[in-house]
């Protein structure tokens, strides 16, 4: 028998299906090793997988000796293969044990390990980051992800009962949608593209056609952040429908918070007690303000800001607390919002855009956009883009294109909502930023 191999071990159980009900079965349990103990005559380790770990106890005397001997070899972390039967053992977590009558060693772990997934011994985050695979082993790390597993499923579900159709856009691009200045190049044969910021352009145009869109997928942002709410590749959830302002839209957005909420509360309330985490599920209607009273509101506590300024950082978490929770933000500057925001008909210094903060942390933004040639030409020269770079995308509102609005939203954001951790990194998988490519 090969030892690193499966041949025919298939696993019949993760450990969190082992339960009092399979006493003396036999089970097939495939992981990684945790603990390992010797009493002498009696050997214990502690298999993790996905779904948690369980006790595999070898007393010498009902256990094959070439057992016995392996597990005295077995390092932390190495992946195993456990064949066993269940026992009731009332001192052992859940009552139950695993005698091993066959074990296989797949892949031994190197000693000493850069981080300990057990987490007894705390490790920064940048070590955590660079050893992630381990790191992900850690209970903590893997509620986190399964959470977001369940906010993505929700929000899919959500949306297609509302009518949205899942779509995928290109990623590399050839303009910008924002701003130049935020763009990663990349070599695309003889020509220059982009890695997009946005699905923006396309999913408006989609809106055209499909009526109501969405997409759960990345931007890419160039800007040099370094911040715990910035990454240089993150996941947005974007959203666009025909015939509708922003209104409907941020109706939407509010009923989606608040079902994503309760969908985490009731289907994850073993992830949020790992996280300690007590989960308030925001009340609708969110409390709309609009960017004047923002700027009134600051004021009354000695912060000002320029009229027609974004609202800075600081502000943004002094309004966090005056406020609380989610709210929007409405009415704002039409200078400082993209080039394809509808400005207000009675008041075109103002537009119709809106940001969804939760606290002091931008959740999203949207808006109704435009959806004539003539006022999109004039916005993108008020912005110093020159229309010709969008004539592609221009073309597009020659064939009646309808009215329309949407919003995209920062899922890695609404994720460190949810979990109520304040570093972003916490929550991608593998987070791209400043200083970090790797792994
Ligand atoms: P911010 O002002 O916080 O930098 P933004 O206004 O530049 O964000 P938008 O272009 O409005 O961002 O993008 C929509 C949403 O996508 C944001 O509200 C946010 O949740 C998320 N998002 C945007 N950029 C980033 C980023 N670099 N890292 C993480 N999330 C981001
Ligand atoms: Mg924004």
């Amino acid at each position: 028998m090969d030892l690193f191999s499966l041949e025919d071990w298939r696993r019949t159980h993760f450990t969190n299906q082992l339960t009092q009900e399979l006493k003396d079965e036999r089970v097939i349990l495939m992981g990684f090793v945790g603990n390992v103990r010797d009493l002498g005559g009696l050997k214990f380790f502690t298999l993790h997988d996905r779904e948690g770990f369980v006790q595999i106890t070898a007393p010498r005397s009902k256990v094959c000796e070439h057992v016995f001997q392996k597990i005295d070899k077995l390092t932390p972390q190495s992946s195993v293969a456990v064949k066993g039967k269940v026992v009731i053992a009332k001192q052992a977590p859940r009552g139950i044990e695993v005698i091993p009558e066959e074990l296989k060693v797949l892949n031994e772990a190197i000693t000493p390990l850069p981080l300990d997934p057990t987490g007894r011994i705390k490790s920064n985050l940048d070590t955590r980051l660079d050893a992630r695979l381990l790191d992900l082993r850690h209970p903590r790390q893997k509620a986190i992800f399964k959470m977001k597993h369940e906010v993505t499923k929700k929000i899919r579900e959500f949306l297609t009962k509302r009518g949205f159709i899942e779509v995928q856009t290109p990623k590399i691009v050839a303009t910008a949608t924002e701003s130049g200045a935020a763009l990663f190049p990349v070599t695309y044969f003889e020509k220059e593209a982009f890695l997009s910021q946005s699905p923006q352009l396309y999913k408006e145009v989609l809106t055209g056609c499909l009526d109501r869109v969405f997409e759960i997928g990345p931007i890419f942002r160039a800007e040099e952040h370094d911040t715990p709410r910035h990454l240089n590749e993150t996941t947005s959830v974007d959203i666009e429908a025909a015939f509708v302002t922003q209104d409907d839209v941020m109706k939407i957005l509010e009923d989606m918070i608040v079902e994503v909420f309760s969908h985490v509360k009731t289907t994850c309330s073993h992830e949020l007690g790992v996280l300690g985490r007590d989960l308030e599920i925001p009340q609708k209607p969110f409390t709309r303000i609009s960017y004047d009273e923002v700027l009134k509101k600051l004021d009354s506590v000695g912060m000002k800001i320029p009229w027609g300024e974004d609202i800075p950082t600081p502000a943004e978490r002094t309004l966090g607390e005056l406020m609380g929770g989610a709210f929007f933000i409405t009415d704002w500057p039409t200078t400082i919002k993209p080039f394809y925001i509808e400005p207000k008909e009675d008041a075109p210094h103002l537009c119709q855009a809106f940001d969804l903060m939760y606290g002091g942390l931008e959740l999203a933004s949207g808006g109704t956009r435009i959806h004539r040639e003539e006022l999109l030409v004039k916005r993108l020269k008020e912005k110093g883009l020159k229309p010709e770079s969008f004539e592609s995308h221009l073309k597009n509102f020659r064939y009646g294109m309808p009215p329309h609005a949407g919003f995209g939203l920062g899922l890695d954001r609404l994720m460190m909502v949810l979990t109520g951790l304040n570093n972003i990194r916490e929550v991608v998988l593998f987070p791209r930023d400043r200083r970090r490519l790797f792994p």
